[in-house]
């Protein structure tokens, strides 16, 4: 026993997933799929997506914001656990991914409740700011180039509501925020994020490690 969080040799993490996540046929599918893409490792851990659907179960989230959609295993995840008339945007820059994506949520019968809008996903988000949907999600995943996390996060505390959950992943990076001597673009984009909202008035934090570690932002009152 420690008071710290348990590190998972591939053993563990296979029982873990065994006894304590429900994933769907059609996640599995996408998992099986995406495997033979060299990319594949972009993809959120199976844990991670039952937690995070069941985050927006728990939440009652009814419309949802992706950056960063890849061949679509969250995004899925995340839809099935909307309700029928929820709705999901979805943001990404590749036309090839987001094919698989597109087919997996035709597969799992949530096609109708997402919206995918391909482009540089600051752009995108600008433009649902203009569109005047400040306020107006309750959950947000990002899960895109680490370089412009910053800005994402900045347009998603303005784009979900007060009460609402910015969810933020590789924010671990696999230990490289941690050391010093790492100082690549994408190390020093998450550390110097990390730093920021360890300090940020605007939201209630809680770093999980889970995955490559997530961030969970509680947006508070403006
Ligand atoms: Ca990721």
């Amino acid at each position: 026993m420690s008071n710290k969080s348990i590190g998972l040799n591939d053993e563990l993490h296979a029982y873990l997933v065994r006894v304590g996540v429900r994933e769907p046929d059609v996640l599995r599918q996408i998992r099986e799929r995406t495997a033979s893409l060299p990319e594949h490792n972009m993809q959120i851990a199976p844990e991670q997506a039952g937690f995070m659907s069941l985050l927006v179960e728990i939440m009652g989230a009814r419309r949802c914001l992706e950056v960063g959609t890849f061949t679509g295993y969250s995004s899925t995840a995340a839809a099935l656990a909307l309700p029928p008339d929820g709705h999901m945007v979805c943001c990404d820059v590749s036309r090839e991914w987001t094919d698989m994506a597109r087919q997996a949520w035709a597969d799992a019968g949530v096609a109708e409740r997402i919206e995918l809008r391909l482009g540089p996903a600051l752009e995108t988000l600008d433009a649902l700011l203009a569109e005047g949907e400040a306020g107006s999600f309750d959950f947000a995943f990002i899960d895109a180039d680490k370089e412009n996390y910053d800005g994402y996060v900045e347009r998603a505390l303005r784009l979900v509501r007060p009460g609402g959950v910015i969810a933020i992943d590789n924010v671990l990076w696999s230990g490289r925020p941690a050391d010093p001597s790492v100082t690549d673009e994408s190390t020093q984009a998450i550390r110097a994020l990390n730093e920021k909202l360890a300090r940020d008035e605007r939201v209630h934090i809680s770093m999980i490690p889970i995955g490559d570690g997530l961030t969970l932002l509680r947006v508070r009152p403006h």
